[in-house]
């Protein structure tokens, strides 16, 4: 690990011992491919590997476990749902047992005998409910700590391991989401996309784990500048996306302006040397949903605006024509 510059965490030792005992021949593969590449194991190699070997087997081993549990539970609910059914049965037997038994019944004690029969059933059967009801209460708790865990598997897939945001699926979803919303509210919909500007060069000065810093960084702007309602999201290795529900695109630019001064103004420093990296600049595209379109569509339009930012200079924002907006409609 010390040989490729691999920082000694929980996460990559798990991954290098894995490797040095060949216990997975892909991980093996991967590594021995990225060696023999001479390419650096950047934090964001590092994550990945991680994520794809341990994480996801994690997350499926949780995934697994939790249904088994769900459905012991759910099993053993079913047994005491029966045996409750059983109890009443013979419960209403022993009422209609009594009820034909008081016709025959002529003195004081055949009375009481009948009446202390009926309360020891009554109790009986008072007991059996509480037991059910404990166990109902018991098979609730359960289950609803098997729902929160996965809730928590749930958000671990779809997070970025490198900058703690979103990840594409759950932008993917968030995307979906909004559109099915703004189709229903006839509310605007905004899209931004962002990517870094002359990273593969900055990556090639610097090497990986300074340009893993700028995304980090870069993540960071994005998210602050953002508000509550919107969703920043990495996109690809040195793209974001933000999803913006109930966001005209006037307001969207004036978010993606933001974010544009604050990468620019920003003097950078290398952690690990202090050496000053210079400045980093970000190129974006706005779109704004037309309502008639597909997700893919509205990527696409944002997409072309991100690629006008770069042809026209970089370090700008681009919108829509205010003609194809829906804030114009
Ligand atoms: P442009 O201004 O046109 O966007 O130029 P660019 O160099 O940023 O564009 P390009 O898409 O060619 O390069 C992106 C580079 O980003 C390529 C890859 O080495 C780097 N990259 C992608 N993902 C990661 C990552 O997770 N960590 C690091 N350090 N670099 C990454
Ligand atoms: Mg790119
Ligand atoms: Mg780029």
């Amino acid at each position: 690990m010390a040989e490729h510059d691999v920082p000694p965490t929980p996460e990559n030792y798990a991954v290098w011992i894995s490797f040095a005992t060949e216990s997975n021949p892909e991980l093996c593969a991967s590594i021995a491919a990225r060696i023999e590449a001479q390419e650096a194991f950047s934090e964001s190699f590092n994550a990945e590997l991680f994520a794809q070997y341990f994480q996801w087997r994690a997350i499926q081993d949780a995934v697994l476990e939790s249904g088994g549990a769900m459905s012991r539970e759910l099993g053993a609910v079913k047994e005491s749902l029966a045996a409750a059914e059983r109890d009443t049965a013979a419960y209403g037997q022993a009422l209609e047992g009594a009820s034909s038994k008081l016709e025959g019944v002529k003195d004081e004690n055949g009375i009481k005998t009948l009446v202390e029969s009926l309360v020891s059933a009554t109790a009986k059967m008072q007991r059996r409910s509480q037991d059910l009801e404990k166990r109902l209460q018991e098979t609730c708790n359960e289950v609803t700590q098997l729902r929160s865990n996965l809730e928590k598997v749930r958000e671990e897939a779809m997070t970025d391991a490198l900058t703690g945001i979103a990840n594409r699926k759950r932008f993917d979803e968030s995307l979906r989401k909004a559109k099915r919303r703004a189709d229903s509210t006839k509310e605007p919909l905004s899209l931004v996309l962002c990517d870094i500007d002359f990273f593969k060069r900055f990556n090639d000065t610097w090497g990986h784990q300074t340009g893993d810093q700028i995304i980090r960084f870069v993540a960071g702007c994005l998210t602050r500048h953002s508000m509550e309602k919107h969703l920043v999201a990495r996109y690809g290795g040195e793209e974001f996306g933000i999803v913006m529900p109930s966001t005209s695109i006037a307001d969207a630019s004036l978010i993606a302006e933001k974010i544009r001064k604050t990468v620019e103004s920003k003097k950078l420093l290398r952690k690990s040397t202090n050496e000053d990296l210079g400045n980093i600049t970000v190129s974006l595209g706005i779109a704004n949903y037309t309502g008639e379109e597909s997700i893919e569509e509205l990527i696409e339009r944002a997409d072309t605006n991100l690629y006008r930012s770069k042809t026209e200079g970089r370090n700008r924002a681009t919108s829509d024509t205010a003609a194809s907006s829906r804030d114009a409609a």
